[in-house]
């Protein structure tokens, strides 16, 4: 498999040979609104060597390797064709799974990828093989899947009742067609894409637009995307109407109105439905199409997102703000991380100068997505899931189709397919234009071939592990033009040279724009200090990853398991080492904690318990609770974090805010009386939350609450584990006192 590694290589430093023999469908015919800026073609960029182009290679190996005939066994098998003696695929593709059929698309764009960026002959075959399988399956009237059209009629009718997403799966198809025709060439895929598309147009014209809407509940990737995609390809109004069918308003409408109503929502079936609305907007020039997309972007990079760029927890989005009480096994499925890179593509093209857009790719792309790949798999295969609980370790699988890495036959989850994509188009984004102006917005070891214009950008650069990029001119070039670079907010005394000579460089956060008169040998430095910052998690500032420039360091535990964030002593900090719990810690990038138990959000403040000086159990959060209301229970200490507070010194007095949920300790209604339950609730600033320490000595307490005036206490002084704690007068008895022990 090697050989093609170094072959590619060889293409690249010869400058373009390879990319001579690639094919492309030409330009969209419609035109976009609202764009000031392109991407180039995915052939104009190479990666040369370097942590992205392994993981490229990685991935190009399982392409190379797999199997057509098994991926085609279930649309044969539906569509009445001999399977060939093929045998049929595991996981997600099994012939009883009820969305098989939907990794197959993502494989046609990752084959089709992997020809226009690295000239992948072998990658090319089997693409057009797998289409001209497809186009004898296609049935009559233009349906083609692997799973028989009467769940296309019950999700219609919602009826459908076994767990299939048949319009998901349709968005996949559609969608690997349509690139193996952009990309490749290849007239049946534009034959198939176009059949199917109509097949899609005549099932959907036959709902009303309230039944329509009723069957978008159920998950459909991104029709709306990529039948707007069709029409820019075509220039055909027809699919322009047919997508925005798949309009889901009960998704826009709120978040046209800049809402945030994600809490409770599968994140993934979203985020294609915004790449939908900015692809509309282009599409259309409607600007709520754009707020739609944009207000999306906002919110989720802004309210729900993990320090390494990845969001979701068990696949749902949670409530805003809410990182402290969702640190699991479950945290940031693959594919909604890869969907927000194309989000963040989609919209930075619209605003240009946001260089917020891509400091949020550089975080996601090194963090999350580069390291959700094994590195020590020649396959590539991926994790679906990135465990950000305490001592997590990455190879977690969903329990439906494999638990823990993505095999080669055994699993086709959603994520493995956007693993393949995401993969075979890791330089897309390196690189932007508009007119003669370029703009560097990652640093990544690359070649840019600018082909319009005779010139080719060789960027140099062990980032993120080392601050500094060179970017080398060569070609022909004349008259005075435009680099931008982007300068990312995480630095601070970003330098630039030209030929050794400094300019100016713009605040962290912006882009530096360097207009001259080029020439031919002209080099450009850009230097991006890195230093130790610390993240805290939007609910809780004493909870906190470290991050050293762009990249989140993990502790690496080995084997040991935690069961709780560990305390990190700040001062300890290094890029290599720290002191959490006392002991030392190696610290790696968090992309290559692989095999090993991590840890990304510590504890950077002091905590305690509260022990009750009678039972000697310890304050806690009933069953974990983060909702506002959750019960102030005693209980053994187990060490969970819902037992653990930090102390807010307010004036005179302090709040006591749990390290599990965020909320503050307080009073059930302000209740003045006897007895009234104490929980949690909102930091809202309310008389109840604020208690008074009154130090009995040897490090004891009475525990006064300001408004009330009463004493925290246990009801009935109860030494069970889950009695209730309550505030009571100052009557002297034991369960009055507490110890703060520092944890
Ligand atoms: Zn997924």
């Amino acid at each position: 498999m090697l050989p093609v590694t170094r072959r590619s290589i060889l293409g690249a430093a010869a400058g373009g040979a390879v990319l001579s023999m690639v094919p492309t469908a030409g330009p969209a015919a419609a035109a976009e609104t609202g764009v000031s800026a392109y991407a180039f073609p995915l052939g104009q960029v190479r990666l040369t060597a370097g942590r992205l182009m392994d993981n490229q290679t990685r991935t190009l190996n399982y392409l190379r390797f797999v199997d057509v005939n098994r991926l085609l066994y279930v649309f044969r098998a539906n569509h009445g064709q001999s399977t060939g003696g093929a045998a049929a695929n595991g996981g997600w593709d099994a012939p009883s799974f009820p969305f098989r059929s939907h990794v197959q698309g993502h494989f046609l764009t990752a084959w089709a990828q992997a020809w226009a960026v690295l000239g992948d002959t072998v990658c090319r075959d089997k693409a057009t093989y797998m289409v001209a399988e497809l186009a004898k399956c296609q049935a009559s009237n233009g349906y083609l899947s692997g799973f028989p059209e009467s769940d296309i009629t019950a999700v219609h009718n919602r009826t459908l009742s076994n767990g299939n997403v048949p319009y998901y799966c349709i968005h996949k198809t559609l969608a690997g067609l349509l690139d193996v025709w952009r990309l490749i060439g290849s007239t049946q895929a534009r034959d198939v894409v176009l059949r199917l598309a109509a097949w899609v147009d005549t099932r959907t014209a036959a709902l009303s637009a309230s039944q329509m809407q009723a069957m978008l509940q159920t998950e459909f990737g991104g029709m709306n995307a990529v039948l707007t995609d069709l029409y820019q390809q075509t220039g055909d109004a027809r699919w322009l109407t047919v997508a925005r069918r798949f309009d889901h308003a009960a998704v826009f409408d709120p978040l046209a109105a800049g809402t945030d109503s994600l809490n409770g929502l599968h994140a993934n079936t979203q985020v294609p439905k915004w790449i939908g609305a900015a692809r509309e907007y282009k599409a259309t020039g409607t600007t709520r199409y754009r707020d739609i997309a944009r207000n999306a972007w906002n919110l989720t990079v802004g309210a729900h997102t993990y320090a390494i760029g990845g969001n979701s927890q068990a696949e749902h989005f949670r409530p805003p703000n809410a990182i402290a009480g969702y640190l699991t096994n479950d945290t940031c499925e693959h594919c909604n991380t890869v969907n927000m890179l194309r989000l963040t593509n989609e919209l930075w093209v619209t605003e240009p100068d946001r260089a917020a857009y891509f400091d949020y790719y550089e975080q996601a792309l090194l963090n999350h997505v580069l390291g959700a790949q094994n590195r020590n798999d020649d396959h590539g295969h991926v994790t679906y899931f990135t465990p950000l609980r305490p001592g997590g370790r990455r190879g977690v699988g969903p329990a439906w189709g494999g638990g823990t890495w993505s095999t080669d036959y055994g699993t086709f989850w959603c994520c493995q397919g956007t693993g393949v994509e995401v993969n075979t188009r890791l330089a897309e984004s390196i690189y932007f234009y508009n007119g003669t102006t370029l703009t560097v917005n990652l640093f990544a070891p690359s070649v840019l071939n600018w082909t319009q214009r005779g010139i080719t950008v060789t960027q140099t650069t062990t980032f993120p592990a080392g601050d500094t990029s060179t970017l080398r001119l060569t070609g022909t070039m004349s008259g005075s033009w435009s680099i931008r670079v982007r300068i990312p907010s995480w630095t601070s005394g970003a330098s630039i040279t030209v030929n050794g000579t400094a300019v100016t460089t713009s605040a962290p956060g912006s882009y530096t724009t360097i207009t001259r008169t080029w020439a031919a040998g002209d080099t450009i430095v850009v230097r991006l200090p890195m230093r130790i910052v610390l993240r805290s998690a939007n609910d809780n500032p004493g909870l906190q990853a470290i991050t050293y420039g762009p990249t989140v360091l993990a502790g690496n535990y080995g084997d040991t398991a935690l069961t709780s964030p560990p305390s990190l002593t700040v001062s300890s900090v290094t890029r290599t080492t720290a002191t959490a719990n006392g002991a030392a810690v190696n610290l790696v990038p968090f992309y290559d904690a692989h095999g090993v138990n991590y840890n990304v959000y510590w504890l950077t403040t002091p905590t305690y318990k509260l022990v009750n000086n009678a039972t000697g159990l310890v304050l806690g959060v009933k069953d974990m609770s983060v909702a506002n209301g959750g019960l102030a229970v005693t209980w053994g200490d187990t060490g969970t974090l819902d037992q653990r507070w930090t102390r807010i010194t307010d004036g005179t007095a302090v709040r006591f805010r749990n390290v599990n949920s965020g909320r503050v300790l307080g009073v059930q209604d302000m209740s003045t009386a006897d007895n009234a339950v104490v929980m949690q609730w909102d930091d809202n600033g309310t008389a109840d939350h604020r208690w008074t320490l009154v130090d009995q000595g040897n490090g004891v307490y009475k525990i006064r609450n300001v408004n009330s005036g009463k004493l925290l206490a246990v009801l009935n002084g109860g030494p069970a584990w889950g009695v209730q704690v309550v505030q009571e007068s100052d009557n002297g008895s034991a369960d009055n006192l507490w110890r703060l022990t520092a944890v």
